[in-house]
């Protein structure tokens, strides 16, 4: 389970909520605010460049911070003009304006975006403490304006919305709804409480973050040549880098950041220095010293607890679900429970598979935590004989970007072609623009794939402009990002595996954002909730390992020769192979979230963390060599802000993904054009203008079986598909 959300409509981020950006109402004066931030600024005046791509050519960082106070302003001015209407509120004096956004901040946002995640430094990150403090209070403000919220609910209760058809009564709705969820429909004295808990969260997540930052950098494990055996050379030149950049040359540094954990304990031999390195990642942010977590964590469990319940709800699980696909903590933990106890039996299984190698090896010793890894990989060499040397040349960067446009076009129709003349911030950027089936315009997708110094690491999606049709055709224009190692010049880029697979996902999440097909710019594309998105993107990683695609475009990068049946087929049983350990340290994760987030003020009033966490894992019947993914001291996701009750989101996303895979796989045909056209049709091109349990039921027929999920990862006891 790979943690690569990141799905970024920054125009609407701006303010946090969907339904409310900011943006110049039709008709006041956005020259204002560019005038009185300088003539000249690109960000502040409409694209001259092709398609209205963002000028990024002449886009330079001290841009940034007045564009962004215009944006700033103008929100606020929109607000004002809303409230100071005195005629009744309706659809096109109240909603419209605040969704007529984008048009006029986006590329201030889209900008402030590609500076802090793709070109940042310090300079670029002291602006970002900055106006993420500035974003949150125009936040507060907006949703906690007693004036706004009266006309939002004013509207949302005017029968005459309905006459403006489905897709405004679901806008109405969604907004009426963001309001009332951030506490707008509270008497005065209950939003003040609201607000001052709302910032206190805010400040404890971040606390949360730096202490988990410190306790990671504190440990460092120097090792020596002779310490190394097992080590392949890609894990080794990570350790000698760092090292190097430590002032430590000829020596091997690995620290606790997941790559080189994760690598040292899958290959290294020493089990004691495994042992070494097992503890002091599990015990991060848990250490008893000034970086210690567990005081923060029982303080957000229980404001996050209260503040759910003044809002309404019974806990704060509620408050998180009850906007999501799943609605309710119940169904969370359904799922989540079928996945865990099949999951559950076959690590057991696993779990003696391991003892019987380390008997052979004459080992001696029980299995622990910190053999896993390193037995699970020695097992799965045996059984399957993949050499990541052997897979790696048929995996070039160039052919599985070709391979991914491949699927889009056999699935929607899509074509993708490369133009030179759109500006782009760094020289390995490359944009492509996408055309239908009959060569009409669809937007433009950005390609950003190689690491660097300056952007931030793993992968995401991110939307540079929402399609909608609010005034007048827009398209979409998205962008992919990864992480790859650039190469030397002149050597083509090689992928792993892994890094394949993430390509494919994130332009799943592209295709969600360029088939949109709706009116309103904050219900286009990705604008629906977590564990949602993640289908869109995940089902596209289905195709990668498709011997359609691979035999076309695995194509060896000395010889050219496409990949071998029997490669493929090794390939496909080794990526199946021990996912006990994978489902249960993820749904372990995922279940503690719950148990967390679905306790009363009074239970989190006296919560211990630590002894908490082990109780939830004893009824779990977890077993001890398996441990959480993140164990709760250093489990960012929920407590350092994002993730608060949704760290599900990946799993219910991934029964949908596999089901609705499942539909083509069972068709004969992983193309089959009717099944596609049903997939567009209610899935990517309806962004959140429908209820999201109807549009799968639209495509699927039915509601989503968990069986697909579970065969997939080898958990149904039946050998696999
Ligand atoms: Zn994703």
């Amino acid at each position: 389970m790979r943690d690569i959300l990141w799905v970024l409509t920054l125009s609407f981020a701006l303010v946090g909520l969907t339904a409310c950006a900011s943006t110049e109402q039709a008709g006041s004066a956005p020259a204002v605010d560019a005038v009185a931030a300088g003539a000249g600024n690109p960000l502040l005046v409409p694209s001259a460049a092709p398609l209205g791509a963002v000028p990024f050519d002449r886009v330079r960082f001290e841009h940034l911070a007045p564009a962004l106070d215009a944006a700033i302003a103008t929100q606020r001015r929109t607000i004002d003009t809303i409230v100071r209407n005195t005629g009744p509120a309706t659809f096109a004096n109240t909603i419209e304006p605040l969704e007529r956004t984008g048009s006029e901040t986006r590329m201030a946002t889209a900008a402030y975006g590609v500076y802090t995640s793709n070109l940042s430094n310090d300079t670029v990150r002291a602006l970002e403490t900055d106006y993420t403090a500035k974003f949150a209070r125009l936040q507060t403000e907006t949703v906690l304006n007693p004036k706004l919220f009266a006309r939002v609910k004013a509207v949302h209760e005017d029968p005459s919305t309905a006459t403006l058809g489905p897709e405004a009564v679901r806008l109405a709705e969604r907004t009426h709804d963001n309001f009332v969820r951030a506490g707008a429909a509270l008497s005065a004295a209950e939003r003040g409480r609201v607000a001052t808990m709302t910032e206190r969260i805010a400040a404890l997540q971040t606390r949360f973050n730096q202490n988990l930052l410190r306790d990671t950098d504190a440990f460092r494990m120097v090792l020596e040549e002779p310490d190394l055996v097992g080590l392949p050379p890609s894990v080794r030149s990570g350790a000698a880098q760092a090292a190097a950049t430590e002032g430590l040359p000829g020596k091997y540094v690995f620290t606790l950041q997941r790559p080189s954990y994760e690598g040292f304990m899958t290959y290294a031999e020493r089990r004691d220095l495994r042992e070494r390195l097992y503890k002091a990642f599990i015990n991060r942010g848990d250490n008893g010293n000034e970086n210690d977590n567990n005081v923060v964590i029982a303080e957000l469990v229980k404001l996050h607890a209260e503040r759910a319940r003044i809002l309404g709800f019974d806990n704060h699980a509620a408050l998180v679900t009850s906007a999501s696909m799943a609605q309710t903590p119940a169904a969370v933990e359904n799922l989540l429970k079928r996945v865990w106890e099949p999951a559950l039996m076959q690590g057991k299984a696993d779990a003696r598979a391991l003892q019987a190698l380390i008997d052979q090896a004459g080992a001696g010793h029980p299995l622990e935590g910190w053999d896993w890894r390193y037995y699970g990989e020695q097992l799965r060499q045996q059984k399957f004989a993949l050499d990541p040397a052997e897979v790696e040349p048929y995996f070039g960067l160039d052919n599985m970007l070709q391979a991914s446009f491949f699927v889009s076009e056999r699935l929607f129709g899509l074509r993708f072609a490369e133009r030179k003349d759109i500006p782009v911030y760094h020289e390995d950027v490359q944009v492509f623009e996408v055309k239908d089936q009959g060569g009409r315009h669809v937007g433009l997708f950005y390609f950003d794939p190689f690491a660097r110094e300056g952007k931030r690491s793993g992968a995401w999606m991110a939307s540079y402009r929402p399609q909608n049709r609010l005034d007048g055709a827009v398209t979409a224009h998205v962008s992919n990002n990864l992480n790859v190692p650039k190469p030397a010049p002149g050597q083509p880029a090689l992928i792993s595996l892994t890094e394949a697979n993430t390509l494919f996902h994130e332009v799943g999440h592209g295709l969600h954002g360029l088939l949109s097909d709706v009116t309103y710019p904050s219900l286009s594309g990705t604008a629906v909730p977590r564990d949602y998105v993640e289908f869109h993107a995940q089902l596209l990683e289905h195709y990668l390992l498709q011997p359609q695609v691979l035999k076309q475009f695995a194509r060896h990068v000395g010889t050219g020769e496409p990949i071998s049946d029997t490669l493929i087929e090794r390939i496909v049983n080794a990526e199946k192979f021990n996912q006990s350990h994978a489902t249960l340290e993820y749904v372990a994760s995922a279940l503690v979230d719950q148990r967390f987030h679905t306790l009363t003020p009074a239970q989190a009033d006296t919560l211990d963390p630590r002894a908490f966490e082990r109780q939830v894992m004893q009824e779990l019947g977890a077993l001890r060599q398996i441990p959480m993914r993140h164990r709760s001291p250093h489990f960012a996701h929920i407590f350092g802000g994002g993730y608060d009750a949704a760290y599900y989101a990946y799993m219910w996303s991934e029964v949908l993904d596999a089901d609705g895979f499942a539909a083509f796989t069972e068709s004969g045909d992983i193309f089959d054009p009717a099944i596609a056209a049903r997939l567009k049709q209610h899935v990517y091109s309806r962004g959140n203008t429908v209820d999201w349990a109807e549009g799968y039921r639209a495509f699927r027929g039915r509601d989503p079986a968990v069986e697909p999920l579970l065969r997939n990862r080898g958990l149904l006891g039946d050998g696999g598909p």
